[in-house]
């Protein structure tokens, strides 16, 4: 059977333990080949753990995020990691937003050429990235992420540019979007008021709660939650560990309130049609 390879695209680190974490963890125990590419270094991040927020780390973010980021993927079980290289370009309006070496405001045949070589390299037959849309969180290097990855490839695919690297061109057969349902936020917050513990989710929040995009795959992910968990507390500038949001609930909760990471199938093989709810990334390939 050929090599079984996922590649997952990611904007800064701390997104590849917030985003389909246990789902590589699953994958990846199972032996498949799981590829990461970050295309910023997180320069622009807020420090958002009191405790790590100290002058040293602060005057050395970059690095210090580096090492939070080996500890991450080592922890999720990524096969292998590579930086784009680019700058974190902030929200919107800062500062870090106007940077030439930002992630937003880099070339994007440039960009993607970089991606683009690594989808030839690796081969995946299955792209995990960002949707389109994101009306919930719309920084700007998860839009370009989407971009970029889309962009990407179609560079693969076409047999010119591959022949430039020297490769044969590569189809990645099936390109998924990390989706948060608002099915999936109502479960947890279900489970905090069931065990008499304070939601995250306020009502109104979650009245107002609409999805971008409909889960057409969920990945059971019972077993990996702690693998997650483990890889955000590695984050420990980005991540508060008090924080209700992502530690509230046990993993054993949290999976018992909602066991699956779900995903949108955006892109697959021509004729490839799931009956209902697909439940592994590699079906009908
Ligand atoms: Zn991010």
């Amino acid at each position: 059977m050929e090599k079984q390879v996922i590649l997952s695209v990611h904007a800064h680190p701390d997104d590849e333990a917030s985003k389909g974490a246990a789902l590589i963890a699953r994958y990846s125990d199972a032996g498949v080949h799981a590829v990461l590419v970050t295309a910023t270094g997180g320069e622009a991040g807020d420090i958002l753990n009191p405790a790590m927020d100290t002058p040293e780390v602060r005057a050395d973010l970059a690095r210090v995020r580096g090492d939070e980021l080996a500890e991450s993927v080592k922890i999720i079980g990524y096969d292998r990691v590579e930086m784009l290289g680019y700058r974190d370009s902030g929200m919107p309006d800062s500062e870090a937003n106007q940077d030439p070496g930002s992630f937003a405001r880099a070339d994007l045949d440039e960009a993607a050429a970089r991606l683009a070589r690594i989808i030839l390299e690796e081969r995946p037959q299955v792209m995990l990235t960002y949707p389109e849309i994101q009306r919930r969180y719309p920084h700007p290097d998860h839009l370009r992420v989407h971009e970029v990855s889309m962009r990407a490839r179609e560079l693969a695919a076409d047999a010119g540019f591959a022949a430039e690297e020297g490769e044969k061109p590569h189809v990645v057969a099936k390109v998924y979007y990390h989706v948060w349902t608002p099915e999936r936020m109502r479960a947890l917050h279900a489970k905090f008021l069931e065990l008499g513990k304070e939601s995250p989710y306020s009502p109104e929040w979650l009245e107002g709660a609409e999805a971008d995009y409909e889960a057409t795959t969920k990945i059971d992910i019972r077993g990996y939650h702690s693998r997650r968990s483990a890889a955000l507390r590695a984050h420990a500038t980005q991540i508060d560990p008090e924080s209700r949001n992502w530690f509230g609930l046990s993993d054993t909760e949290a999976e018992d309130a909602y066991p699956t990471e779900d995903l949108f199938l955006a892109m697959a093989p021509d004729g490839y049609r799931p009956e209902g709810i697909e439940t592994d990334l590699f079906a009908g390939l």
